[in-house]
């Protein structure tokens, strides 16, 4: 039994009762904790908020280099992240430490370097008479609330922009998915966080989760999760009046024109729908195709996809591993019998293999219609569903309709129509000829539906500050001009 908590620099055991976290590939325990009951939760906010008036005076350079210290306790355990991030969040190992752990050291780095790199207006005297200069400050505790699929990046997307920016913060991950999110806070800590300044709770959404926005103390909620409760947390955060971020769900389309390379569009699209058996907000899951071609992407995509190697997460030569848990893998499976009885047809997999665990096979399906459950929502499973268009225009429409925005992808080897389809698709990020890359330079957020602010890069950064203009009169009077507005000249 493990503390399940991490509040102002110390293990703490939650007064919430124990939980038990399973690797999603045996349904094995790894590890029994106590979840925070709202108690806790209030224990970590004083915390947070005791730790904020010092944090955000530090120099930048102090946090700066408490945020290379992290990223290099951080790769010198890389391996054990990687080992328990697979286990906990059922991703093969290849996926962890290639993509998971690399990707979090690099984003500790970068907010490392821009905790160092504040930008303003020019100070002048825009008047002639008042100096003006921009502060940029810490807001104060953030509440952050995070989802399972990728644990420590979701972690990290929330904690670093905010702590590096000197703000404290309290941080909630997914209870199915808690241990490197521990593993953080104990390397934080000895990285030289001051005690208070990163908390992590662990705990369920109805209790912890709402315990955190409602909290009075929370000056800022920031949320990545799905779309459903994102309305939810919308509701407490605009209650309490507190700053408000928002990363939700997605469904991508994919849209290959008849020019493109139908190879590289094929892998694209095999690889962008099976990152994280499909458990990614960005994942490829609508793949429009130009008729001329629509067929050929197909068989090619079924045939590539019957090649994905599923099996044990810690074994290299595994592809995909399972889904989070037996009811993901329930839901799922009910989207695809739904759209069979409506008159899909599953091209490849819809089938829950002979594994144990909560895995699901890698399933193309076709002929699904553009307004049913199967194209219009969320699936969070290996699932691409292939539909064809005839003009540009049409593939434009069919790609925006859906309630979501977070990401997308063009194939075309024609420069006109790639610049056509990077300014027409509504996503807060378009992919052309490829799908999934990110770079910790560059921003991830949604349009519409898929919430608003921005993780990663300096558009992050300044999400978790906030802009005071400070006005200095240069002339000494006693007298203002402006005055006459108000009042006669009168007296001295
Ligand atoms: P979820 O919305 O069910 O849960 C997310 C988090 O919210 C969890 O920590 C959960 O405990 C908590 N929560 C649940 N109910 C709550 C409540 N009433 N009050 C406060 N907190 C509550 O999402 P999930 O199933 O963990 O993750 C998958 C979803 O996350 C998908 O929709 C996916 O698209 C989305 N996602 C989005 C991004 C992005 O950047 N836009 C990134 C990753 C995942």
């Amino acid at each position: 039994m493990i503390a399940g908590q991490w509040i102002n620099g110390r293990a703490v055991a939650g007064s919430g009762g124990a939980f038990d976290v399973t690797n999603p590939a045996d349904g094995s325990v790894i590890e029994t904790l106590t979840l925070a009951s709202a108690a806790d939760v209030d224990a970590a906010v004083m915390a947070a908020a005791a730790a904020f008036p010092a944090w955000s005076s530090a120099t930048p350079a102090e946090r700066s280099t408490a945020l290379h210290d992290l990223a290099r306790l951080m790769s010198a355990r890389a391996q054990e992240y990687a080992e328990v991030e697979s286990a906990q969040a059922g991703k093969p190992i290849r996926l962890a430490s290639e993509f998971d752990v690399p990707g979090s050291i690099d984003n500790a780095e970068f907010f490392a370097g821009a905790a160092r790199h504040l930008q303003g207006s020019a100070a002048t005297e825009w008047d002639g008479t008042h100096t003006s200069t921009i502060r940029r400050e810490a807001i104060g505790v953030v509440g952050s609330i995070a989802p399972w699929n990728y644990p420590l990046q979701m972690a990290m997307w929330k904690m670093l922009p905010a702590v590096a920016a000197g703000n404290t913060i309290v941080l909630k991950p997914s209870e199915l998915t808690p241990l490197t999110t521990l593993m953080l806070a104990e390397d934080a800590t000895a990285a030289g966080f001051p005690d208070g300044v990163f908390n992590v709770i662990t705990g369920t959404g109805q209790v912890a989760g709402e315990a955190l926005m409602g909290h009075a103390d929370v000056r800022m909620v920031s949320f990545t999760g799905s779309t459903r409760v994102g309305l939810r947390v919308a509701e407490v955060a605009t209650a309490g009046l507190k700053r408000l971020h928002l990363e939700l769900g997605g469904k991508a389309p994919f849209v290959v024109f008849a020019d493109a390379d139908l190879q590289a569009a094929i892998h694209g699209a095999v690889a962008g729908a099976l990152i994280n058996t499909g458990q990614d907000c960005t994942a490829a899951t609508r793949a429009y195709v130009h008729s001329s071609i629509y067929e050929d992407f197909v068989a090619g995509v079924a045939k590539l996809m019957d090649t994905v190697v599923l099996g044990a997460t810690d074994d290299l030569a595994t592809d995909l591993g399972p889904l989070i848990s037996i009811a993901q893998q329930q839901k799922v499976a009910g989207m695809v019998e739904r759209a069979v009885a409506d008159g899909a047809m599953v091209r490849c997999g819809g089938t829950i293999p002979d594994l144990p665990g909560s895995y699901y096979s890698p399933t193309l399906i076709t002929d699904a219609a553009q307004d049913s459950d199967i194209v219009q929502n969320e699936v969070f499973g290996p699932v691409l569903v292939a539909l064809p268009f005839d003009t540009d225009d049409q593939a434009i429409a069919l790609a925006n309709d859906t309630p979501y925005g977070l990401a997308a992808s063009a194939w075309t080897t024609d420069v006109v129509r790639a610049h056509r389809a990077s300014r027409d698709i509504q996503a807060g990020c378009v992919w052309i000829n490829d799908h999934i890359p990110i770079v910790s330079e560059m921003p991830h957020g949604g349009f519409k539906q898929s919430g608003f602010g921005k993780d990663m890069s300096s558009y992050s950064f300044e999400e978790y500050t906030q802009v005071k203009h400070v006005s200095m009169d240069i002339t000494g009077d006693a007298h203002k001009d402006w005055h006459r507005t108000i009042f006669a000249m009168k007296g001295d």
